[in-house]
């Protein structure tokens, strides 16, 4: 006889790790193992697992009211919205749920601004490696076949570009462009940053022929590289930006936040969410984004980035046959591997110490934002092991 075909459907290879709880920057098996989380939920819990304060604002919300509907008014979700704007380049922020969900209302913002604008612009340029989510429009905007293969017709659009190519870049980049997708620093892609003075030529180029700068920051934004958007390293600001990931801490939710200029044609009834900007994310994202501005804070996530950059180059240079480059920053670092990256995960995992593999052939090394200098010590003792035992 066959196997039953699974419960859950199989689109995951996983381990058979199982947590139970999270204290900080430890997950906890119900034998009480403890493993070293250098995933955060692959950039989501940034400050860690349940964080006192965290937990508290969403105790009190869910005790108030879990959710209403969008018809309504919602004050946390207005407090969210002012909060972000105070600090940000935006004028206006709308939420979702997820990352996907914010590439999808980006998407349809260029569209439809170019639409009002009566000009038939429709071509959006994205770079390879890139990931903006798993929705139909979002694995056309990546264009990877690994993600669009067997799917069917893709949603016409996109056009994507080498990684890292100038002269590519200036030969699409003309006025009959809408817009240019890019993360500031590729996570799925393997951690791989675009220099400050190629995000700063690219926004000259979208303001010398008028396309609009969309910027993917759900896994390099809110805290990760040390500032509270990855972009503000090169001192520029786009004109639309998604977030997701970390701004809920663990909790669902994302954002799209846009200039008032780019964000002119949605009008209401031109898009919407039954969860979006729920109560209970909404709390939770207002003091996330609280904590995450406390003075000292982000200046705490560069130093301990720098730290745990600087050990990884030690490593590196004791094991140069298995890795090959540290890339990143802040706390969104890679490893570069020789080795099989999916090997190294697997003996850091023996070590007790959880990372997270990306293309490329890199491991992803993202804590908790809320890391202890020591938890870092104690991290490259774990890979120091790993490493050794291939
Ligand atoms: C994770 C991710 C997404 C998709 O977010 P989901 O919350 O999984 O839908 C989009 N863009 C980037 C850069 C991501 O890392």
């Amino acid at each position: 006889m066959n196997a039953p075909f699974p419960a859950l459907l199989p689109t995951y290879n996983r381990t058979p790790l199982r947590f139970e709880r999270g204290e900080g920057s430890w997950l906890i098996e119900a034998s009480g193992d403890r493993y070293l989380d250098f995933t955060s939920g692959i950039a989501v819990n940034a400050l860690g697992h349940a964080h006192p304060a965290l937990v508290e604002v969403l105790k009190t919300q869910a005790e108030a009211l879990w959710h209403v509907s969008n018809l309504y008014t919602i004050p946390a979700q207005e407090a969210l919205a002012e909060a972000l704007v105070a600090h940000t380049f935006a004028d206006t922020a709308f939420f979702t749920n997820s990352g996907t969900e914010a590439a999808e209302l980006a998407i349809k913002m260029v569209r439809k601004y170019w639409h009002d604008q009566g000009q038939a612009r429709e071509t959006i340029l994205t770079f390879e490696g890139a990931f903006h989510g798993r929705s139909t429009g979002a694995i056309a905007a990546a264009g990877s076949e690994k993600m669009t293969k067997g799917f069917g017709a893709l949603m016409p659009g996109f056009r994507t570009l080498p990684w890292g190519d100038h002269d590519a870049l200036r030969d699409a980049l003309d006025d009959t462009v809408a817009a240019v997708m890019i993360e500031p620093v590729q996570g799925e892609g393997g951690i791989r940053p675009l220099p400050d003075q190629c995000l700063k030529g690219l926004r000259d180029l979208c303001d010398q022929t008028g396309a609009l700068l969309v910027l993917d920051e759900v896994q390099c934004g809110m805290g990760r590289t040390g500032r509270l958007f990855a972009h503000e390293w090169a001192g520029i600001a786009p004109d639309i930006m998604m977030v997701a990931k970390g701004i809920g801490g663990g909790f669902p939710l994302g954002a799209v936040l846009a200039t008032a200029k780019a964000a002119s044609s949605m009008s209401a009834g031109t898009h919407g969410s039954t969860y979006g900007g729920n109560p209970l994310a909404c709390a939770v994202g207002a003091k996330v984004l609280e904590i995450m501005t406390e003075d000292g804070f982000l200046d705490a996530v560069s130093r301990k980035g720098a730290l745990l950059r600087q050990k990884l180059e030690g490593l590196l240079a004791a094991h140069p046959e298995v890795f090959e480059e540290v890339r990143g920053q802040g706390l969104m670092l890679g490893l570069k591997c020789r080795a099989q990256n999916s090997d190294i995960v697997k003996a850091a995992q023996t070590a007790h110490l959880l990372t997270v593999p990306a293309a490329d052939n890199v491991i992803r090394l993202l804590p908790p934002l809320t890391i202890t200098e020591e938890e870092i010590t104690e991290a490259l003792t774990r890979l120091e092991r790993a490493a050794s035992s291939l």
